[in-house]
């Protein structure tokens, strides 16, 4: 029983720092108005950018799915659990993609983590890669490079200028260069356009984490890339589908061969049972509406969203930086007084999650709010009201 007694210690030592994590249950789906251990909440912390996780259109196309093709996949793709919905998904991605990534073609894997994990494993797989992180990205990233048979070089947040040095200086065969497109904890963007064209300088690849810009940013809701009007076939592009898409899973957009590598030689996409068919299928329905009218209301309604809360949010000591996007981080300081704030919120009928070290630095406890399609002006205006009650407290 020693393990036992050295995980209780590190356990109660997670507790003094007021480190410990707790699972809320939720009653009711996935939406704004929630119902959280019996207690009726106003959320601002799901990804749902868009609102379609509860969309009626998505559960009768996950309904459809279910009817038509069972529930289970029953074995991996390379196997037999490759089904016809798992198709012509993909095909839709490479198509809804081919503005942006030349040549693409689209692979549909379980959940952006493991995508994350495929793509570097796999083309960071032959030792004469190496792979250029940006400082802030995603854990599933720095899995994915850590697992990688590859050289790894971090550059700090957004400085071109050092990876220039860092590619310049680099003598790998294989030069990946990899960043979340939203970073997920300040909301802020990428200098994508400058990271391309040193890319495309150096011949690296941009593998580009597009987890909170897919469905939300871009006119047609294509994402980062077509926000900022970027289009080469050196990208690598990563689109997840449990946050604005309202499902789950993910899918890489690339250059035909690297989608063809990725299918024989990635291992959390060849070692693992394939989706349910069904959420290939309620997929489907949820692109018909990110790409079509429904999809541009909703992003546009989110955007006046985020525009209401820079215009009526007024923070003394707390910093709101500034965020174009669904994620509003504010930042606190102290592990206990970003706590203190959302038990606060909690107290006021809102859920607005604390996120503390070592998911954001030392020092730089926040509040996360994330707004969505689902929420009304009222909504806002009610969190603009408790977080001006409670800082003045
Ligand atoms: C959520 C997220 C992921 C993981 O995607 P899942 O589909 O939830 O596994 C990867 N990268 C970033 C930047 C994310 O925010």
């Amino acid at each position: 029983m020693e393990l036992i007694a050295a995980l209780d210690r590190q356990l109660r030592a997670l507790d003094e720092h007021s480190l410990t994590r707790q699972r809320r249950v939720v009653e009711t789906p996935c939406a704004p108005r929630m119902v959280v251990n019996g207690r009726p909440l106003l959320g601002f912390c799901s990804n749902d950018y868009l609102g379609l996780a509860s969309h009626p259109q998505l559960a009768a196309a996950l309904a459809e799915g279910a009817q038509r093709y069972g529930v289970g996949s029953g074995a991996s793709h390379l196997i037999s659990g490759h089904s016809r919905a798992h198709e012509q998904l993909e095909e839709r991605f490479a198509a809804f993609m081919a503005d942006y990534v030349a040549q693409a073609r689209a692979l549909y894997f379980c959940t952006g983590y493991m995508a994350n994990l495929a793509v570097l494993t796999a083309l960071g797989a032959d030792g004469e890669a190496e792979i250029f992180s940006e400082e802030l990205n995603h854990a599933s990233l720095i899995d994915g490079a850590r697992l990688a048979r590859a050289r790894v070089q971090v550059y700090p947040h957004a400085d071109v200028a050092t990876l220039r040095r860092q590619l310049a200086a680099s003598t790998a065969a294989t030069k990946l260069v990899v960043t979340d497109s939203v970073f997920s904890m300040d909301g802020d963007l990428a200098p994508l356009a400058a990271l391309l064209a040193a890319c495309e300088e150096y011949g690296a690849w941009l593998v580009v984490d597009d987890a909170h810009g897919f469905g939300v940013l871009g006119a047609g809701g294509r994402g980062v890339l077509e926000a900022l009007g970027l289009r080469s076939p050196h990208i690598v592009y990563i689109g997840t589908l449990g946050k604005a898409a309202g499902v789950g899973g993910a899918f890489v957009a690339a250059h035909g061969t690297m989608i063809e590598f990725l299918i024989q030689r990635a291992r959390p996409y060849i070692y693992t049972t394939a989706p349910a068919p069904a959420l290939a299928h309620a997929l489907q329905a949820s692109l018909d509406i990110i790409g079509g009218p429904e999809g541009q209301a909703r992003r546009a309604h989110l955007h006046a969203l985020i525009a209401q809360l820079d215009e009526q949010l007024r923070l003394r000591s707390w910093r709101r930086p500034p965020s174009a996007t669904a994620i509003q981080p504010i930042i606190i300081g102290s592990n206990e007084d970003a706590l203190q704030a959302a038990a606060g919120l909690y107290g006021l009928g809102l859920w607005v999650p604390a996120i503390r070290p070592p998911t954001v630095p030392p020092g730089t406890a926040r509040l996360r709010a994330t707004l969505t399609a689902a929420h009304t002006h009222g909504d806002v205006a009610q969190l603009v009201a408790a977080l001006h009650e409670l800082e003045g407290a």
